[in-house]
């Protein structure tokens, strides 16, 4: 088991990631267009996308992912009104992760905001390169899929249902007591004039 370094380029912005195990959450890449859009929004594909456009992150509970400094760097965004909310630092753009609402105990941590030696052996295999679909370059992983594969929507749910009993979904340093985000999500411009 380990504690995972949380921290955003510049170092404004720390936390910790605790009790990962290749076991207690999902690595997963995700190839999808709203991943990239976020990327994208941040100036920070370079840093952010692989060579397929895939942004790799490590699924986990809300409880589990600690704001030591920078609280107030924080920022969240929705590329859609009910989309996932997409959490970011105000100091420098590093995609952070993405959480659901207060009451789901989700929070996918963005690999750029994991400060991460070995993460082979922390977080264990990609479960699953998804989303290829929206692949922006030749894909030539074996856990590729075109969409998202049923094996690893079951597990979360399995996960999710899991972490809910255990209360896991607090507390969060993303959402206020009432359950509101700690920063207002900005809605991306261009796809409200669409929504
Ligand atoms: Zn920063
Ligand atoms: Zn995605």
């Amino acid at each position: 088991m380990a504690d995972i370094d949380l921290k955003c380029k510049c170092g404004e912005v720390t936390g910790v990631a605790t009790h990962i195990t290749p076991r207690s959450g999902n690595r997963v890449v995700c190839c999808c267009s709203d991943c990239q859009a976020f990327a994208q929004f941040l100036g920070t594909e370079a840093d952010t996308l692989d060579d397929a456009g895939g942004t790799e992150l490590y699924q986990t509970s809300q409880s589990q992912v600690k704001i030591h400094t920078g609280h107030e760097n924080l920022r969240s965004m929705r590329l859609t009104r009910t989309g996932l909310l997409r959490w970011y630092t105000s100091c420098c753009n590093t995609p952070v992760g993405n959480s659901m609402k207060a009451s789901i105990p989700f929070f996918g941590i963005i690999h750029t905001f994991m400060d991460i030696k070995d993460k082979d052996k922390t977080l264990g295999d990609v479960r699953a390169y998804c989303q290829t679909q929206s692949a922006t370059g030749q894909v030539d992983h074996p856990k590729a899929h075109p969409k998202f594969p049923l094996p690893i929507y079951f597990r979360i749910g399995r996960q999710l249902i899991f972490w809910k009993l255990q209360g896991k979904h607090k507390p969060s340093d993303f959402f206020d007591e009432t359950g509101r985000p700690v920063a207002k999500p900005l809605i991306a411009k261009p796809l409200v004039a669409n929504s």
